[in-house]
């Protein structure tokens, strides 16, 4: 993972292993088994995935240390060799091709720009930082800026010091500049008009507003930024429930909780009808609506609970004190869900027909058990309290 890039094929080979496991537990699965997509699964939990690691971006992320030290001024030897060979040494600058390139210097090569999409550089000398490519001046890289001006660049591996010669910058070109790419070098002109370059100040890079250290691990961390948060995640995992019952959450969550509905849209049953009511039988019906939901859901005091259009509505009922925390009222909800799947799973899979009473001693039967789960002692109180109001009732 760390001395060589991994093969495409390679990372499909684990990554069909992982997938495996995790959605049969076996070495093998079909694409059917697998209930959601695998890059959903691996983004954060806090942003709607799994959380499961990305090999590729774990591999790249440790490989992009050692581009990390290549670009900063050399001291052991290994840093000064591929600078001799692939930089200043050898006539060229660092990150141009040459058909002698040796493959770990190509691997290299090729993690540069990622390397240089997720860093920023706070501007010292410019002698390892890139003209065109680097996030130096600006909220975007120039190259991103004028890309019209950098196709006549002869040179676009150019460190913003090779740019700036004898107090003024000289970027080299192609001759004749159309009109767009001479509107765009007066604006960069314009732009560098008050840059000055500090000689004898190396170059700070680094991750994120504050410039942190290059690191794998913040590597990771900022393209798993590229998605925005999930707003629900946290009634999903800030949960008492079981790990299990915490992803049949994430399941409904994404609408990938297997109804008839979704298993006909897969090729994996013939009929989209509900077996205890003869309904059309998606997601909502099966936990909301189904005559089996609705009469526990009724059983229990959640009456307006039938009605609603999302499952997520839930967390808005007004059936809990101001005193359930947020933690607890996932649990109670979870357990609540979960017992309603797993009854119709009885009606499915074995052609028993629980009773809401039934469901219902369920749902207190694991609540109980999950309060052990509870770190809160006011958690697990209302808890308690809340089961005993349940079991009178
Ligand atoms: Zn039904």
């Amino acid at each position: 993972m760390c001395s060589t890039l991994l093969h495409k094929g390679t990372i499909e080979a684990i990554d069909a292993r992982r997938r495996a496991f995790i959605w049969t537990g076996d070495i093998t699965c079909s694409g059917g088994q697998c209930k959601a997509a695998w890059e959903l699964v691996c983004w954060d939990r806090a942003r709607g995935g799994l959380g499961i690691k990305r090999l590729d971006l774990q591999n790249k992320g440790l490989l992009s240390k050692f581009v990390d030290k290549l670009l900063q001024a050399p001291t052991t030897n290994w840093q000064k060799w591929f600078h001799l060979m692939y930089g200043d040494g050898a006539g060229r600058d660092l990150g141009d091709t040459h058909h002698l390139d040796t493959a770990i210097w190509t691997t290299l090569r090729q993690l540069i720009p990622n390397f240089r999409r997720c860093t920023k550089v706070h501007l010292g000398s410019g002698q390892f930082t890139s003209f065109w490519f680097d996030h130096w001046i600006g909220p975007q890289p120039l190259a991103d800026l004028f890309p019209a001006l950098l196709s006549f660049c002869p040179r676009p591996n150019i460190t913003v010091a090779h740019a700036y010669l004898q107090d003024q910058w000289i970027i080299p070109l192609h001759p004749r500049l159309t009109s767009v790419t001479s509107s765009q070098l007066s604006a960069i002109l314009l732009a560098l008009a008050n840059v000055a370059l500090l000689p004898h100040v190396p170059d700070r890079r680094g991750i994120g507003v504050d410039l942190q250290p290059f690191s794998s691990r913040g590597f990771y961390l900022w393209h798993m930024e590229q998605r925005p948060n999930d707003g629900f995640a946290d009634c999903i995992w800030s949960n008492a429930a079981i790990p299990r019952c915490k992803h049949f959450l994430w399941l409904v969550h994404h609408n990938r909780l297997p109804s008839a509905a979704l298993l006909h849209h897969r090729c994996i049953v013939e009929s989209t009808l509900c077996q205890y009511c003869g309904a059309y039988e998606d997601q909502d019906h099966l936990l909301l609506r189904c005559p089996l939901a609705r009469g526990l859901l009724n059983y229990i005091g959640w009456n307006i609970a039938p009605h609603l259009t999302s499952f997520r509505e839930l967390w808005d009922l007004p059936y809990f004190s101001d005193e359930a925390s947020p933690r607890t009222r996932s649990t109670i909800i979870t357990a609540v869900l979960w017992n309603v799947w797993k009854a119709r799973n009885s009606v499915v899979f074995s052609s028993l027909f629980p009773t809401a009473a039934d469901t219902r001693l369920a749902i207190l039967q694991d609540l109980r058990l999950w309060s052990i789960r509870m770190r809160s002692p006011s958690d697990k109180a209302y808890l308690h309290e809340w089961c005993s109001t349940f079991d009178v009732n």
